[in-house]
């Protein structure tokens, strides 16, 4: 559920009309929703209440300052991979101390710069991991709090790009060979073995996967408890949201008109699927949810710079463009697109979405059919708060687009687009080429 909807012809985040930010803020713009975001958090935690759970934010989702501040208040953690991302917890106000590095790069100085701010765990993906860990640490005389990430070697069943936990991908250490890894950690003077971590993937739909993996590793936690006294387990992240039919999906009755088992997979069909597993344990259990706290609660507005009719296809030519959004170029991604100003008046238009940016590969969806919209008009991507902005580049010396967080009626620019200085500020020609 999220809280883009019409009101009247208009489309509206919460109270705002989003048109009034396009207007005001000018396009390619990400808009999101702050009730949104605090809702999917709050029914996300409730679903597993009774357990000790701390919810670690996968920032990589979406990791503008405002939203981290946003999550900083709901009490949620953050899950970072890279020193960029620590230093970014901690410009928002958020706290490392509950925080966990992630990634299978760590650099020394990433390492330096996380035990001398102070993270709740280290996830190591690697021996070479702990070695390097190990040697930081005992430069800083420091005790480096760890848990190893075990790949279960189960089938998300997602997109090849976004799945991480079969045994044939650079993550986490075989889940056969983890006891070894474990016996390599416990022998090194600087790190304290503090849990355990698995992530099978992004955007799983149903509850299946994670019930199978946490089955599947449950044993081997049992196994760390006793031997290592660890005091918790991180399931990761993973959990999906509606791309499809993103914007009926805002409304509770989408989902309660559809039977049981067509329905995405919700928290609570995820908390009920997994509570009864690890409340046995008895340990502190960290989530690291990513796209289901803010995809559904972002939306990317742009506008139509032009309707280029042909003979046997349409081109939607919009001003946003993969280096904005990269999804549907990188992934294959469906995002749903909709007009600001719905009018049923209007004939149905079927076209290639696409760019201005110069690859064929510059297009959003092949064939779409939607609301006749012509040059100057907005519409908007849906879907788009994860892997959205975060993923953007400046490719083509396009700006990076600006981003606008909304909260009732209320609505102000977290980030505003970029501009042309900006983007040459680090380039210089060399005296050598000058003549
Ligand atoms: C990316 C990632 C997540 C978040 O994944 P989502 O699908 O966005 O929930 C969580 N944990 C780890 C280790 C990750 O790499």
């Amino acid at each position: 559920m999220h809280h883009f909807h019409y009101t009247g012809q208009k489309l509206h985040c919460e109270s705002v009309d989003l048109a009034a930010v396009a207007r005001l803020h000018g396009t390619p713009t990400y808009v999101y929703s702050a009730r949104t975001i605090e809702d999917n958090y709050r029914r996300l935690a409730a679903s597993l209440t009774g357990l000790d759970l701390q919810i670690c934010y996968a920032m990589k989702a979406n990791s503008n300052l405002a939203v981290l501040r946003l999550f900083a208040n709901l009490g949620a953690a953050f899950d970072l991979v890279s020193g960029g991302e620590l230093k970014r917890v901690t410009a928002a106000g958020g706290s490392t101390a509950r925080s966990v590095f992630a990634g299978v790069g760590k650099t020394e100085a990433e390492i330096r710069l996380a035990l001398e701010t102070g993270v709740f765990g280290f996830h190591v993906e690697s021996e070479p991991e702990l070695a390097r860990i190990n040697h930081v640490a005992g430069q800083l005389g420091r005790k480096a709090p760890i848990a190893i990430r075990v790949n279960p070697d189960v089938d998300a069943k997602t997109h090849a790009k976004i799945t991480t936990g079969k045994s044939d991908n650079k993550f986490g250490i075989p889940l056969k060979v983890a006891a070894a890894a474990y016996e390599a950690a416990a022998k090194y003077p600087h790190l304290e073995i503090k849990g355990v971590q698995m992530h099978i993937g992004s955007q799983l739909t149903s509850a299946e996967p994670f019930v199978e993996a946490v089955q599947k590793v449950i044993p081997f936690v049992e196994q760390l408890k006793q031997a290592y006294g660890i005091s918790y387990f991180s399931v990761g992240g993973g959990i999906g949201i509606v791309y499809q039919d993103a914007l009926a999906s805002g409304d509770a009755a989408w989902w309660s008109a559809r039977p049981e088992g067509e329905r995405p997979l919700t928290p609570e069909a995820y908390g009920a699927a997994l509570k009864p597993l690890l409340a046995p344990l008895g340990l502190k259990i960290l989530l690291e949810p990513g796209r289901f706290l803010v995809g559904n609660a972002g939306v990317l507005l742009t506008r139509v710079e032009y309707l280029k009719r042909g003979s046997n296809k349409n081109f939607l030519v919009v001003d946003a463009a993969m280096n904005d959004l990269v999804r549907p170029a990188m992934y294959e991604a469906y995002h749903e697109l909709v007009p600001l100003l719905r009018d049923s008046a209007r004939p149905a238009l079927k076209a290639d979405i696409v760019g201005p940016i110069c690859e064929s590969g510059d297009c959003f969806a092949k064939d779409r059919t939607l609301q006749t919209v012509g040059e100057g008009e907005f519409v908007a991507f849906m879907s788009a708060g994860a892997y959205g902005y975060t993923m953007a580049s400046r490719y083509n010396t396009r700006a990076m687009a600006a981003e606008v967080l909304v909260s009732g009626s209320r609505f102000e620019l977290v980030n505003a687009r970029e501009n042309f200085d900006a983007m040459l500020a680090g380039e210089k020609i060399p005296g050598f080429l000058k003549t």
